[in-house]
């Protein structure tokens, strides 16, 4: 099993200039990139193959001699990247101020010492000790934060954790006044990454506004602020991985929701783009750790009627199109509904049915 393990590093000063030059590098080879494709279209001229591109670095190297530092891969990697997303997207902008590169490692890819990491083009950098290294690092991922932290994620070769799950079925229902609502009536509230700085974020935006562009105190406050981001960030994605972990450790089926984010509410406001942004990043880490503990995912098509369904009887009542309606009584069977956890219910059953097991 390969997997990107994260260690912080410690790069000296001259180390920190390599990393950012090698950035700007990247910035640059992209920018060379994307400005030839432009010229290409422009004239009707056929546009060069990823291979043809890459060529093209060494006449790019003659302009621009800044090219020769960086390792040759990671060059190489952003062209990849950048036909990559030739082929996906639509709109291919000009970038500046990229946060991490990668590259390959030595042939024979042992890059974590005992004290330090040995990144190619930087050299030997010190690390946060801790998570001891366990496998042999093939390629590196080198990230710098905004608020000035260093990463290296090393892709390494683990031995299966064998990792299992306590083999329960679940159904989830994603919502807003609830960040989620299991099947067994458990509610997870939802977070306010953003709400809880709120007030930080405004007084820090005002101070910005008043301080002269060109002066140390205005950098120190853009610094502050990337540094508050950050901190909301890393809060977010603790959140994130410790609700997913405990729904996968536990069940061994969990039946969730296709996101249908147009469909679900018109409610606009800022803790609404919040939540939208949280399940999407939710459902990524819910299908990464399901991987590591066996535990299947599985997605109810989004227009599979989850909240209109009496889990006990099975009549449909389309009155529960109105959002508002917390709590109903089926008029078939009588039966005193929550709507959440009835939602919840129903996306476990039609999970159970769609698997074909009963
Ligand atoms: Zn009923």
């Amino acid at each position: 099993m390969y997997r990107y393990i994260s260690y912080r590093i410690y790069p000296s000063k001259k180390q920190r200039k390599l990393i950012a030059k090698t950035l700007q590098c990247c910035d640059l080879v992209w920018n060379l990139a994307l400005r030839h494709v432009s010229y290409c279209r422009g004239n009707n001229i056929p546009l060069p193959t990823e291979r043809q591109m890459i060529s093209k670095i060494a006449d790019w190297i003659e302009d621009y001699p800044d090219l020769l530092d960086p390792n040759p891969y990671v060059l190489t990697s952003v062209i990849s990247d950048f036909y990559k997303a030739l082929s996906t997207k639509k709109n291919i902008r000009y970038r500046k101020g990229r946060s991490a590169y990668r590259l390959l490692s030595g042939p024979d890819g042992a890059v974590v010492t005992f004290d330090f990491i040995e990144v190619p083009g930087v050299g030997y950098i010190r690390y946060r000790q801790g998570q001891r290294p366990d496998g042999f690092g093939k390629r590196i991922v080198v990230k710098r934060t905004r608020d000035n932290k260093y990463y290296a994620m090393v892709l390494m070769s683990l031995p299966n954790p064998n990792k299992t799950n306590n083999g329960g079925v679940i159904g989830i229902d994603l919502g807003i006044k609830d960040f989620l609502v299991t099947s067994e009536g458990h509610r997870v509230a939802p977070p306010s990454f953003m709400g809880q700085y709120q007030r930080q974020l405004k007084l820090l935006n005002h101070e910005l506004s008043r301080r002269n562009k060109r002066s140390k105190n205005y950098r120190k406050t853009v610094y502050a602020i990337q540094r508050l981001y950050e901190k909301i960030k890393r809060q977010r994605k603790d959140f994130l991985v410790k609700t997913a972990l405990d729904i996968v450790t536990n069940n061994a089926i969990v039946c969730i929701e296709s996101l249908d984010i147009k469909g679900i509410n018109k409610i606009h406001s800022i803790a609404r783009k919040e939540v939208d942004l949280a399940w999407g990043e939710f459902i990524d880490w819910l299908q990464k750790k399901a991987q590591e503990y066996g535990t299947k995912v599985i997605r109810i098509g989004k227009y599979f009627p989850s909240s209109q369904i009496c889990s006990n009887c099975g009549r449909k009542n389309p009155a529960l199109k109105d959002y508002t309606i917390k709590a109903w009584q089926c008029p078939s069977c009588g039966i005193v509904l929550d709507r959440d956890i009835n939602a919840a219910i129903n996306i476990r059953n039609e999970g159970i049915r769609l698997l074909g097991i009963n």
